[in-house]
């Protein structure tokens, strides 16, 4: 099998995102990851080979199940986020699917908040509901809801770091502690935060989920995901049974007997991962390590320009609402200073006077900010929700979920601060 054991010692962030998991290669000392752009690995002997797919011993065998190079971004992401394994996988969509079809089957419950990103929403409400999978939703403040909808089918606690689109800031801790008492695995979506800005593990998630596509490439160009495991759960708990089940496909063993704490990862590598095939591809993998190695210089440059914008946002005459955490009446604040000391990410929410009219002329009038259904990139970005990433949703489940007629979403980019606010400006006074 290709889980491998993470070697690095703990190093600090800036270094593990340049060096964790990778090695010069010892062929021809090239120091960047090379691109392992194959499909196959040829065998040594027939007696390897064998051994390979017995999963008694690691290394390669088809890239749909692993890939040298997506290894790097593996064991880079699981460094930084504090966990023992990751896999690699072809979107933020396909990590949510493996992750949390790995733990629940057809009868099976899992319980999330509901402020979600709209892919996310639609993925519960609508495909799980289609393989027998409940998801129930819940308020992510109301802990005793939470709780209460916890019973003998669950399987999954699910939640984003910040909520989508509102920037709701979820209580790990609290989640964690739930989920604790009632031996289920917390599982948490990072997108928003990435591993520089909070590590869920850091909260008591057991795993963390993420869609590369945005600020782990951080240039717009790919689209990916990403599962780590936490190795902290203790799947031998007889609410999984699946995961301590001898199975033939894996040499008449179980994921528990033959992986221990990496029984997660494993079967979601080997079971999901193989027969669907979500693998993600070597080059998408390429470009997203190169978007790590400079993943705490951009977002801190992120935070300072999202910082920036919302300031200059609060004063203007054209902005009825800004819904970013950095300031003291903000009823987040609290919430933003425990976990989020280094910022709030730059994906944020602000009410514009006149409504949804105002608000898609608004979005009409921009320039340099792109209108488009992405966040995370370099560039900044701006979206009407309630008429896009979340027009499948009825009225009244759109207020649930914190989507406004007259909310424009922003994700600050990398641009000259003066830039960003001066085409703001003129956009809003085109109303
Ligand atoms: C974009 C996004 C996803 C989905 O990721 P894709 O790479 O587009 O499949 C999931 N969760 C959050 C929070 C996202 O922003």
């Amino acid at each position: 099998m290709t889980e491998k054991q993470i070697t690095t010692k703990k190093l600090g962030f800036d270094t593990a995102a340049l060096h964790a998991g990778q090695h010069p290669d010892p062929h021809n000392g090239a120091r960047a990851v090379p691109l392992f752009q194959t499909s196959s690995y040829v065998f040594e002997s027939t007696e390897k080979a064998a051994a390979l797919f017995r999963m008694q011993e690691p290394g390669y065998i088809y890239s749909r199940n692993g890939n040298p190079t997506n290894a790097v971004l593996e064991e880079r992401l699981a460094e930084l986020e504090g966990g023992i394994g990751g896999f690699a996988v072809s979107s933020g969509q396909a990590a949510i699917s493996v992750a949390l079809l790995t733990l629940a089957k057809a009868g099976d419950e899992i319980i999330t908040t509901n402020a979600l990103y709209g892919g996310t929403y639609n993925l519960f409400s609508e495909t799980f509901k289609g393989f027998g999978v409940t998801v129930r939703f819940v308020d992510g403040r109301n802990l005793e809801e939470v709780e209460q909808t916890v019973n003998d089918r669950t399987k999954a606690i699910f939640t984003e770091s910040i909520g989508n689109p509102n920037a709701e800031i979820a209580d790990l801790h609290s989640l964690s502690a739930i989920a604790k008492r009632n031996r289920l695995p917390l599982v948490v979506d990072n997108t928003f935060t990435t591993p520089y800005l909070q590590k869920p593990i850091d909260f008591g998630a057991d795993i963390v989920v993420f869609s590369t596509t945005k600020f782990i490439g951080g240039h717009g160009t790919s689209i990916g995901g990403a599962i780590v495991d936490a190795g902290t759960f203790d799947w031998t708990n007889e609410r999984f049974p699946d995961f301590n089940r001898d199975k033939p496909s894996i040499g008449n063993t179980s994921f528990t007997k033959l992986a221990g704490n990496r029984a997660f990862i494993a079967k979601a590598r080997f079971e999901l991962g193989h027969d669907l095939g979500t693998s993600l591809s070597p080059f998408n993998s390429w470009l997203f390590i190169q978007g790590l190695e400079t993943l705490s210089f951009r977002m801190k440059q992120h935070v300072h320009n999202a910082k920036e914008t919302a300031a200059f946002l609060r004063q203007h005459p054209a902005v009825e609402w800004v819904n970013y955490p950095d300031s003291k009446d903000d009823p987040q604040y609290e919430l933003a200073q425990a976990y989020l000391p280094k910022g709030a990410s730059s994906i944020f929410t602000f009410g514009i006077k006149g409504g949804r009219k105002a608000a898609e002329e608004f979005i009409d009038s921009l320039s340099l900010i792109s209108h488009l259904a992405n966040v995370g990139d370099s560039k900044t970005l701006a979206i009407h929700p309630a008429s896009t990433t979340h027009a499948r949703m009825t009225e009244e489940q759109q207020l649930q979920a914190g989507v406004y007629p007259d909310q424009i979403r922003l994700s600050i980019g990398l641009e000259d601060i003066d830039d960003i606010l001066a085409d703001l400006d003129q956009a809003l006074q085109a109303n």
